[in-house]
């Protein structure tokens, strides 16, 4: 493909990216939407219409709406399109098919998304424990359960959906184990009454599940994944209010399939190599591009929406990405016609709305550093944190002994995070690791700095692509 020149580039086809794109195109603006998918909507809409499982709702609705207007409002959508990095200016490179081209636009908006946070444990790499995420794109996008019985663990309210979408598609859960107590389930009265259809659909999900024989057991962690190549067994234990492992509590589970998460972090990498600035905010997921109230970054011109600028939910992602469209238009000096829904004043509201959800969503699956500590400490040294470079915890360890505090440092002692996945699973154990070893606060732990391309670029495409 050719280099491109366009108003506005939008990096992900997500609901974010889909809402702005909406507003930018409904008023009369080149915009470009580039995502690494094969179909628009993001995680949330992945698989289309059929795959929504037991349940629809509004923003599935609003998503889909989206979806159906990109042809009338004119915005053109690349598929299967990695953006590897971006320039001040600011131009895009873009790998796709085989190819690389360069997009040059006045304005970008960086929809970026989320990915699963993983907490590693012994046996966690072999064949058969799959992360809940991708437990869920193979239900929502290929219509097929990777084993009959699926084991769900880690903690908040993924694993939960993830256990009702396998039962919904014919499979079994043995059961359920979550790291946090079911304390943390109870919403806050004020939060309740303002989302009681989010919660009513919650209490559903965790009816239907018990319904179906499933076991849903708080306090409990997993220790050990066991297995010659694939797996075979669970060994799993309950731990106390602190977070410390309840002496002769271990519990072995047969089980040739486990499906594990801890949560979301925001996709930052584009965000972090344009100089954006990031924040740290366990309430919104860890490690977050931060905004002002247009969505704007620290970076002129370059805007970020949805997930990316904190782990909120589908809802978040839709009213941010608007009002980022609507922050573009006025930037661009275009009148915003409210024929065209609602303004920046309700959707700051519904955003308001559905950050206090956020803190909830988080909290289900965020941990304190002492908590941490505990949970580091009992982890064995042959635990693998890169899975791409072989790095294991003793390493880290070691290099942390030597005095290697920082993650760039550890990073160069260890090789950690230097494999072909760039670090994209393990960045963040890298973090939250090197927190616990030192003692320091998750926030004071700067991210390792990120390089162009920040996904694995085809030799073919750099061969094919721009001298
Ligand atoms: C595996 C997974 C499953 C999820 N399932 C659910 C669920 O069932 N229910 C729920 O409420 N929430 C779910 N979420 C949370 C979900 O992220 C939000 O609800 C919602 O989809 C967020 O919309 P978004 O537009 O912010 O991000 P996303 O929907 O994540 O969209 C971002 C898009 O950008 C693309 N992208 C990222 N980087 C690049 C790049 N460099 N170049 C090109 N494209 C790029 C991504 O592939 C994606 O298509 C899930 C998240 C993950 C990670």
């Amino acid at each position: 493909m050719a280099d491109r020149r366009v108003a506005v580039a939008i990096v992900g086809g997500g609901l974010a990216g889909l809402a702005a794109a909406s507003v930018l195109g409904r008023h009369g603006v080149g915009v470009l939407v580039l995502d690494d998918n094969r179909h628009p909507g993001g995680q949330y809409l992945r698989g289309g219409r059929t795959a929504g499982g037991f349940f629809t709702d509004g923003v599935r609705r609003r998503g889909f709406g989206l979806i159906d207007g990109l042809a009338r409002e004119r915005v053109e959508v690349v598929h299967l399109a990695e953006v590897v990095g971006i320039e001040p200016g600011f131009e895009l490179l873009v790998a796709a098919e085989n190819d690389l081209f360069a997009v040059k636009a006045d304005q970008v908006l960086l929809a970026t998304g989320a990915r699963e946070r993983f907490l590693p444990f012994l046996g966690w790499t072999l064949s058969g424990v799959l992360s809940t995420g991708a437990v869920q794109v193979l239900i929502k996008q290929s219509g097929v359960l990777p084993a009959r019985d699926i084991l769900v663990a880690g903690a908040g309210l993924f694993p939960t959906a993830v256990a009702a979408d396998i039962v919904t598609s014919g499979g079994r859960v043995p059961a359920v184990l979550d790291e946090a107590r079911l304390a943390r389930r109870l919403p806050l009265p004020l939060l309740f009454a303002g989302q009681v259809l989010k919660f009513a659909r919650g209490g559903l999900l965790l009816a239907r599940l018990l319904a179906a024989g499933v076991r849903v057991r708080h306090r409990v962690r997993i220790l050990e994944a066991h297995g010659e190549r694939e797996l075979r067994a669970v060994t799993a234990a309950r731990i106390d209010r602190r977070g410390a492992l309840v002496p002769g509590s271990e519990m072995v589970m047969t089980a040739a399939c486990l499906a594990v998460g801890f949560g979301f972090t925001a996709n930052t990498e584009l965000a972090q190599l344009a100089g954006c600035r990031l924040t740290f905010d366990p309430a919104l997921g860890g490690v977050a591009v931060a905004v002002d109230p247009d969505l704007e970054t620290g970076v002129a011109g370059l805007f970020a929406a949805g997930e990316v600028t904190g782990i909120g939910g589908a809802a978040k992602s839709l009213a941010e990405g608007r009002l980022a469209g609507i922050a573009i238009l006025r930037q661009r000096g275009v009148r915003f016609s409210r024929e065209t829904g609602p303004g920046a004043t309700e959707l700051r509201a519904a955003r308001r709305r559905q950050l206090a959800f956020a803190r909830y969503f988080n909290a289900q699956h965020t941990f304190g550093p002492e908590w941490m500590q505990r949970w580091v400490s009992g982890l064995s040294d042959d635990v693998v944190v890169c899975r791409c470079e072989g790095v294991r915890l003793g390493a880290l360890r070691r290099a942390v002994a030597a005095g290697f505090e920082a993650p760039a440092g550890l990073k160069k002692a260890t090789r950690c995070g230097m494999g072909l996945c760039q670090g994209s699973t393990c960045r963040m154990i890298l973090l939250e690791v090197l927190a616990a070893l030192t003692g320091k606060p998750l926030a004071e732990i700067p991210p390792p700095s990120v390089r162009m391309p920040v996904k694995p670029v085809l030799l073919g495409a750099l061969a094919g692509g721009r001298s």
